[in-house]
């Protein structure tokens, strides 16, 4: 049986390079994390051999004893974590999540109600391209022009107008709360299920620094590699025990085939994570992180060149940098940070002038770092950097020395120090 590198050079190569990437860089996309090697042990284990159609002691696969015991430590551990009653973690993904609670909740030719895609929804939401636009009837709300903020009385208004079966809460790039209990009254109102997508804030919840949506939601969904810093992969939560029957068999036979039991062995691990105090450090030094890069980014020199935060700050673990005033566009910035070491992605800000592909923002998020242990004086110095990165004449005379500066936090934070490289040689 030959190793991975044997077998294989070139992914072998790959994956050594990926690994060298993500220890020599700064990672600030917003969505992503850096899985502790526990849970990337569980995730590249025998598991991924085992076929397991069905749940927990009733599966249509024999040879099911150990996956059970997996998948019911994942079930339980999931459910302490966000006190919740029924919980479904095998959907593979956030979007097969979501998939999977509509269709439980409605019927295609439904009107659903979610956020605008350009106003920070995600794909799943209702876009025209994805399942959501095409199965469903959609309607979309959006931020208010001047705050930037989700306005609440459209909401209602559109609720009202479209009598949606669905209202959708959640977002993908959006740097405050969301009123979840507004969100249920007006579902309530207006006939409607509620459910909340929280795959961007579910660690925030998990340690206690965001409201839970639980208590107000039907159903809630989300990913697991988010915040919440484990596997890929997506999870649906509900206290409604007859809505947990038909989100059971929406996601399967629904949705799904076998469920990915290495992946369920890896979130069980990565749910066991998030309940320690460590975990709760972690998500705390990313809020404050994201204070220190908003209040950085709204400074006076960075105003000066027109560039802003949208909503003026966070309650998150992202900002929202608003270059719709500035000569940069998010091409631009996401360019111009990527050449000194630091990843983030362009974003089309609410109300964008400019096309999606080129973009007027970037969105900027500290869960990753954190991860790596940075601390409040650590995201000092990278908001610093990105201040300077973004104001200045983008030189390589300018730059070089803000390169020099990334390379010296990688360093001082060093990422999976013990994994070895795949490749011989
Ligand atoms: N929901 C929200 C709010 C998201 O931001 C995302 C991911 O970007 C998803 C769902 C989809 O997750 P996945 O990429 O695992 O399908």
């Amino acid at each position: 049986d030959d190793d991975l590198a044997t077998l294989d050079p070139e992914v072998a190569a790959a994956i050594d390079a990926e690994l060298v990437r993500q220890q020599s860089t700064l990672e600030m996309i917003a969505s992503e994390n850096f899985a502790p090697t526990a849970v990337m042990a569980a995730q590249g284990s025998v598991l991924t051999n085992k076929y397991a159609e069905g749940y927990p002691g009733r599966r249509y696969y024999g040879g099911c004893e150990n996956v059970d015991v997996i998948e019911n430590l994942a079930i339980d551990r999931l459910k302490s974590l966000f006190d919740v009653g029924f919980v479904n973690v095998q959907p593979h993904s956030g979007a097969q999540a979501n998939a999977s609670a509509m269709h439980a909740l409605i019927q295609p030719g439904d009107t659903i109600l979610g956020l605008n895609l350009a106003h920070g929804g995600h794909l799943t939401h209702g876009m025209k391209l994805n399942y959501s636009g095409k199965l469903y009837n959609v309607v979309a709300y959006g931020v208010d022009e001047q705050t930037h903020l989700v306005d609440m009385d459209q909401v209602a208004a559109q609720a009202r107008e479209h009598r949606p079966a669905l209202i959708i809460a959640g977002w993908s790039a959006y740097p405050r709360q969301l009123d979840f209990a507004r969100f249920r009254e007006i579902a309530d109102e207006v006939g409607a299920y509620l459910m909340v997508d929280m795959a961007h804030f579910a660690g925030l919840v998990a340690a206690g620094l965001h409201p839970s949506p639980v208590p107000h939601a039907h159903v809630v969904t989300s990913t697991t590699h988010k915040t919440l810093g484990g596997p890929r992969g997506g999870v649906i939560m509900t206290d409604d025990a007859a809505i947990a029957k038909k989100v059971n068999s929406a996601v399967f036979p629904g949705q799904q085939g076998g469920p990915l039991e290495h992946v369920i062995a890896a979130k069980a691990v990565a749910f066991k994570v998030a309940a320690g105090e460590q975990f709760a450090d972690r998500q705390r030094r990313t809020l404050a992180g994201a204070s220190i890069l908003a209040e950085r980014l709204t400074a006076d020199d960075v105003a000066a060149r027109g560039i802003t935060i949208l909503t003026g700050g966070t309650d998150v673990h992202l900002v929202l940098v608003d270059l719709r005033d500035s000569d940069l566009d998010g091409q631009q910035g996401e360019d111009l940070l990527h050449s000194i070491g630091i990843t983030v992605n362009r974003n089309a800000v609410p109300f964008d002038p400019r096309p999606p592909m080129v973009s007027s923002g970037l969105r900027i998020g500290t869960p990753a770092l954190a991860s790596r242990g940075f601390d409040a004086e650590a995201f000092t110095e990278v908001a610093d950097i990105i201040a300077a990165a973004l104001t200045g004449d983008g030189s390589e005379d300018a730059l070089a020395p803000l390169r020099e500066r990334v390379s010296a936090l990688a360093d001082r934070f060093p990422l999976y120090p013990a994994l070895p490289l795949l490749s011989k040689g």
